[in-house]
């Protein structure tokens, strides 16, 4: 639809025009530092930055409902740069002009509805939400939108040129860098460290395909972000792991499509998110409070963190109920199946304890909590899930085992419905079904396959028959009728087909 179609109350805000004035916030010494430079630390302290806009109260001036038309209205255009995570502009980069904007398809990701054998099953209504079926098939692609955007505006403002840019990962935030590096050859060239075999071969061919500098160290993904920190502490780099605000704001956008597509009402909604390095928890809580600031949404949802007994930093910091008494501690990981949030050492825990109160505070009650679940919980729901009809990763299995157990904590009431977060594709974890399917978990894992769950294909054979079509070999005539004949009544016998 082009502009002058639009009812003429809307047609003013569809291109976004709101006047920023970002700057990066030090969440330990409140220092503010120029957007224009690539920080990912605070320059005086060494801690941990965030976002703001120091025009943000101007956005306040348009009420909510506006916003949520203009929202609305805005997802009929046609240009590229507002379709994906900028159709949410004013509220995730609004110093990024459209040209800068780099859109590769991220972003407005379906929301799927659990069918009624698996909502029963779970107890609870809810829906996934597919992040899988971003570009690179994770969400990582709405923060690398969001921070390649920002590198792009820099280099065509000869803020910087000939950027490296470089990430450690657990799979997908070096599949996500790689891709959208790729796309800005030759001024954006990548460089990824991953953890030798902590990731899956789906996940290491992708960068491997955008043509990335791939880097294998022995250890875990904490062992790679220190490499990576002294690198960018040393060296000439553009750092995209979600240390980078960039990272997050762009993130956000998954709370502001949930708003949207519950039509900003998510009074009864509850957001069920993994939680690895939480940069994810803390970008979906910073998001919502944006919108809840500006008007946009009336109620802050409910959100639920789960993190496999394996990986548990944030939910042992959480277990203790006096915030006074709360104490970090960095753990030492075990295996998961829920490998791309294996983390011990989260770098995002100041933002999240930030967030955490602030957003209680905000709603006026607790909303956010924390869950535990076992390795086997998280693959058996995951494999139920795609029994029905879903395409969950192993962090989607987790977030169904954390709903469900949620649900048995009495933390979700009958009359809420739950969006939970498939954070990337069932088939970069293929390899864990294949493992559970043929019993062949390393014991570490504490992974013992259900029989009822696992499913294998059927070699069909059969027996007395003396020729069977081979490569470069088809069978023609009487031995070709005879194999079909055979090989189908096999098929029937063992599905116990009627004959017509
Ligand atoms: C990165 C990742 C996570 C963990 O997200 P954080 O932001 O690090 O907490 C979970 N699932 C998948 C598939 C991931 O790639
Ligand atoms: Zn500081």
């Amino acid at each position: 639809m082009k502009i002058s179609d639009f009812p003429k109350d809307i047609q003013p805000y569809l291109i976004p025009k709101h006047h920023a004035k970002l700057y990066y916030k030090c969440l330990n010494c409140a220092g503010e530092y120029d957007i224009k430079k690539l920080l990912y630390t605070c320059p005086d302290c060494g801690k941990i930055l965030l976002i703001y806009d120091k025009n943000f109260k101007s956005l306040k001036k348009i009420p909510g409902e506006l916003w949520q038309k203009i929202f609305d209205y805005r997802k009929m255009l046609k240009i590229p740069a507002l379709k994906g995570i900028y159709l949410f502009h004013e509220f995730i980069g609004p110093i990024i002009p459209l040209d800068s904007v780099l859109y590769l398809g991220e972003g407005h990701t379906p929301i799927i509805k659990a069918n009624d054998f698996l909502t029963q099953k779970a107890g609870v209504k809810f829906y996934y939400k597919n992040d899988g079926q971003n570009p690179s098939a994770s969400f990582k692609d709405r923060g690398m939108a969001s921070a390649l955007s920002y590198i792009n505006f820099l280099i065509k403002q000869n803020h910087v040129s000939d950027i490296l840019a470089i990430c450690a990962s657990t799979g997908d935030t070096s599949a996500a860098a790689a891709l959208y590096a790729a796309y800005m050859r030759p001024k954006v060239k990548s460089a990824v460290l991953l953890p030798h075999k902590k990731v899956t071969p789906q996940q290491l061919s992708q960068p491997l395909g955008s043509g990335a500098a791939v880097f294998e160290i022995p250890g875990v993904f904490d062992d790679c972000m220190k490499v990576v920190e002294s690198l960018s502490e040393n060296y000439n780099i553009a750092l995209l792991n979600s240390k980078n605000a960039w990272r997050i704001l762009g993130q956000e956008s998954y709370s502001y499509e949930i708003a949207q597509e519950f039509d900003y009402d998510l009074k009864d909604i509850v957001v069920v998110v993994p939680i690895g390095n939480a940069g994810n928890i803390t970008a979906i809580m910073n998001g919502f409070l944006k919108f809840y600031d500006t008007g946009i949404i009336n109620t802050l949802p409910k959100i639920i963190g789960v993190q496999s007994s394996h990986a548990n930093p944030v939910y042992k910091y959480y277990l203790e109920p006096d915030s006074k008494k709360r104490k970090f501690e960095p753990m030492v990981v075990k295996p998961s199946v829920a490998q791309a949030a294996m983390i011990g050492n989260p770098v995002s825990m100041p933002r999240v304890i930030h967030l955490v109160e602030k957003y209680n505070l905000k709603a006026g009650c607790n909303k956010v909590f924390f869950i535990e679940v076992s390795e086997q919980q998280i693959i058996d729901w995951e494999l139920t899930a795609n029994k029905n009809g879903h395409i969950a990763c192993t962090h989607g299995g987790e977030t169904l085992a954390g709903l469900i157990t949620a649900k048995k904590q009495n933390l979700i009431s009958d009359n809420e419905t739950a969006v939970i977060n498939s954070t990337a594709h069932a088939l970069k974890f293929s390899g864990f079904q294949e493992m559970y399917f043929s019993n062949s978990f390393p014991k570490e894992f504490e992974i013992s396959p259900d029989p009822r769950l696992i499913n294998r294909p059927v070699y069909i054979h059969p027996e007395n028959l003396s020729e069977v079509p081979k490569h470069g070999k088809p069978l023609t005539g009487e031995p070709f009728n005879k194999f079909i004949k055979k090989v189908s009544e096999e098929i029937a016998d063992i599905l116990k087909l009627k004959k017509i």
